[in-house]
């Protein structure tokens, strides 16, 4: 039997069910219904901060901006519309009692992303929002005045809004599988194409497994698409940490990006040439102890590191400093300081954070979240083009767009003038 709804929310993750709160509240007299294809809403939720959900941050809305990169200046007004400090209002007014780290990053002060999906549901309920579970949308139609929304039991669902808040690619398992890509091309709209954000990169031209767990306070990573600075970690097949993680969606698999290992001497960065130096005169400072210990002692790596970089510039490790040459110096000062690596993210979808790419925001009203393809048509969340780092940026995204979505669904002022 077909049923008509007001609005129709493709996706129970935090776009679709803060999308549909939103409208209620600020208009009870719509009828919401949520599709969701999984057997419960916000499994990617559970999954935020390691189970604990930085749900944003401790920023203004312009300060948060840079976090997205290019695609910042389409989510400005939906991060003005609803900022961070009128995120925590929200989820503090329902109840949920926050806390912010040193790090400005926002959890629930009892660190357990399940009260946030639980503070959603129970909106969701009070609100009297019907939510369809294993209800995956098939297919959205529109004659023009209404949508036919297709379902996998076979209901055609007439709505007079539809929100798609499919989410990304990301960790699949969770139900984001890329849906909402296809049903906006029904409409006409262009995908950017998907791809791995907020990722670890797997190392194909090196094994560096002997250096698992080895962490890095600042290192400079360089490649085609830019230069960037921060903390490393290695991985049992790769690199990882923020400063691989928060720019992965500027990274391609089968690049070359170089790792530098930042040297410092009275606190000013070392060149290659400056750095061997000093290592010959540590070397000359401590003759008899070995070559590796040196290197230990004068850099502060960690000694499972000096062993690796010996390893693959093949320098027996027991030399006696006494026996370092310039040449040598200069052959080790070379290996720290211009490591390339060539990265891969292949598979990377099934762990990273978030995707990158997706429903272009060129056929976007960044003012309403509408598709300017269709009237009634509209996106939250990460289904879009438009990603950020880590740290609360991802979720706070996810808010304000179905925020910027509800006021105009909860309106209607998607309705076109009657003639
Ligand atoms: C491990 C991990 C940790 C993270 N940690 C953080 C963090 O701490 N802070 C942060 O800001 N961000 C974090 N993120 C990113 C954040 O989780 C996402 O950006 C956010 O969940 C996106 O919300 P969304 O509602 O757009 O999509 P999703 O959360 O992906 O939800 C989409 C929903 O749509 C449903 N769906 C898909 N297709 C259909 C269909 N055809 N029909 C019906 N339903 C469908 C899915 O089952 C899913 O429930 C993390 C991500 C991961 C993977």
């Amino acid at each position: 039997m077909d049923t008509s709804i007001d609005l129709v929310v493709v996706g129970g993750g935090p776009a679709g069910l803060f999308a549909a709160i939103r409208t209620k509240e600020l208009n009870p007299g719509i009828t919401v219904m949520v599709l969701e294809k999984m057997d419960r809403c916000g499994r990617k939720l559970l999954l935020t901060g390691a189970g604990q959900c930085n749900l944003t941050r401790a920023e203004t809305s312009r300060e948060m901006i840079s976090g997205y990169g290019r695609q910042g200046r389409f989510l400005g007004t939906a991060l003005a519309t609803l900022s961070p400090q009128a995120t925590c209002s929200w989820f503090e007014t329902c109840g949920l009692p926050l806390t912010t780290r040193s790090d400005k990053k926002i959890f629930p002060a009892s660190f357990r992303a399940m009260d946030v999906l639980d503070v959603l549901m129970g909106r969701c309920e009070a609100l009297g929002i019907d939510i369809q579970y294993h209800t995956a949308c098939m297919s959205i139609d529109t004659d023009g005045s209404a949508f036919s929304v297709g379902t996998s039991d076979g209901r055609s669902i007439v709505a007079h809004a539809v929100l798609i808040a499919t989410g990304g690619m990301s960790c699949p398992g969770t139900g984001s599988t890329g849906d909402g890509y296809a049903l906006a091309k029904t409409f006409g709209h262009r995908i950017i194409p998907p791809r791995p954000a907020l990722a670890s990169a797997r190392v194909l031209n090196e094994d560096l497994a002997d250096l698992e767990g080895v962490s890095l306070e600042t290192v400079e990573l360089s490649a085609s698409h830019g230069r960037w600075k921060g903390p490393l970690v290695f991985t049992r097949n790769g690199i990882s940490g923020p400063v691989v993680i928060d720019n992965s969606r500027d990274l391609a698999t089968g690049e070359t990006v170089r790792l530098r290992l930042v040297f410092r001497d009275e606190g000013k960065p070392m060149s290659r040439e400056q750095f061997a130096a000093v290592l010959l005169r540590q070397a000359h400072s401590m003759p008899a102890k070995r070559i590796d210990t040196m290197l230990h002692l004068a850099t502060g790596l960690p000694k499972r590191l000096v062993a690796h970089k010996m390893s693959m510039l093949r320098i027996s490790q027991d030399i006696p400093c006494a026996d370092m040459s310039g040449s040598l110096a200069a052959k080790i000062a070379s290996g720290l300081c211009q490591w390339p690596l060539v990265v891969s993210f292949e598979g990377a979808f099934k762990t990273c954070m978030a995707t990158a790419g997706g429903v272009s925001l060129e056929e976007i009203d960044s003012k309403t979240m509408m598709s300017t393809r269709a009237a009634g048509l509209y996106f939250a969340g990460e289904t879009i083009d438009a990603d950020g780092k880590s740290g609360g940026y991802n979720l706070q995204a996810a808010w304000s767009t179905a925020e910027l979505a509800a006021r105009s669904i909860a309106s209607r002022s998607y309705r076109r003038t009657e003639p």
